[in-house]
């Protein structure tokens, strides 16, 4: 990849991803299939996440990648992000209201007007499902978890490291509010340092979530001025526009406070997380160094342990 040619990077990273074998196009934008050297390269990252991990005495819990809806409406998503949330909907009516269905679907009428709602939403962050388990009193010194999940979000797109469904290896601190700022920064340094290791151009900069319509605008330049975001960039489809491979969140008390999270002493806890996007990782390593990892440089592949 050559990423100062004429034409546009993203639309070129995606086709070759297509035609080394790769990824595999399904008709939908954002949504791929993943072939095993593809796998590889994601499963090899998420070791060495893992292995960084383990010295800070983390809890490592896995959710599905589906959130309930009754704690989803307790959560600001659906007025930041509503463009990109991910509802489940099934089938409950009757033998009479399944003839209808399927004469719907066999006229080519709208045949989802038959559906209704489940009790769940598709996951839009993979830390989410954790802020609801951890209602109470923290321990003292405060907790650290490894979260690690497939997310859905509605962000359909030809730049293939803009995917609808994708994996997150989120770690989060729930605590004081030093203790949450602390791992904030702490993962800010180890991230451009794992980063690095891989020989990725990477830094971080300040960014802000994507906050929805005329209202969201505030909220957008609120977390810019506070810092409360920054993003690990790394030149994936473009050297002029860098892309998100890693971003570390401070949450302070939002979540804490709609769940009633609290330190040891009582007071409302801060929280913070840092999310590695697994399939922006590997992007970048296929970008970087090639689409044929037994070419890469050797001390990457070391690294990633890919012999
Ligand atoms: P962006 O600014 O690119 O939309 P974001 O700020 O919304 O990303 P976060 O919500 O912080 O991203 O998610 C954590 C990480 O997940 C990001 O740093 C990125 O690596 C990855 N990620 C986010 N959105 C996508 C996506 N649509 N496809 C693939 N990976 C993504
Ligand atoms: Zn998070």
């Amino acid at each position: 990849m050559h990423l100062s040619e004429e034409g546009d990077g993203a639309d070129r990273l995606r086709l070759a991803l297509f035609d080394a074998g790769l990824l595999l196009p399904t008709g939908v934008r954002g949504v791929y299939g993943r072939a095993g050297a593809f796998e590889d390269v994601v499963v090899a990252f998420d070791r060495l996440v893992d292995r960084l991990n383990k010295p800070l005495r983390t809890d490592v819990l896995r959710f599905p990648p589906m959130f309930p809806r009754a704690e989803y409406t307790c959560m600001s998503h659906v007025h930041n992000f509503p463009d990109l949330m991910g509802s489940v909907h099934s089938f409950t009516g009757g033998e009479r209201e399944h003839r209808e269905l399927v004469r719907k679907l066999q006229d080519g009428e709208d045949w989802t007007t038959e559906l209704s709602p489940t009790e769940v939403m598709l996951l839009p962050a993979t830390c989410y499902p954790l802020y609801p388990t951890a209602r109470g009193d923290l321990p003292a010194g405060g907790r650290m978890v490894d979260l690690q999940s497939w997310v859905f979000r509605h962000e359909p797109s030809d730049d293939p490291t803009r995917l609808q469904a994708f994996r997150m290896h989120e770690l989060v601190c729930l605590g004081t509010p030093e203790q949450a700022l602390a791992h904030r920064d702490h993962w800010i340094e180890a991230g451009l340092e794992l980063l690095r290791s891989l020989d990725l151009p990477v830094e971080a900069v300040v960014a802000n979530d994507p906050f929805f319509g005329r209202g969201g605008r505030l909220s957008k330049a609120t977390q810019r001025e506070q810092a409360l975001k920054y993003e690990l960039v790394v030149p994936v489809t473009s050297a002029g526009k860098p892309t998100a491979v890693a971003s570390s969140n401070l949450h302070l008390d939002a979540f804490s406070k709609t769940f009633e999270i609290r330190t040891d002493g009582g007071e409302p806890a801060h929280t913070s997380c840092v999310g590695f996007g697994l399939e922006r990782v590997a992007m970048a390593l296929f970008a970087t160094h090639g689409l044929r990892p037994a070419a890469w440089p050797t001390a990457v592949r070391t690294r990633l342990d890919l012999d």
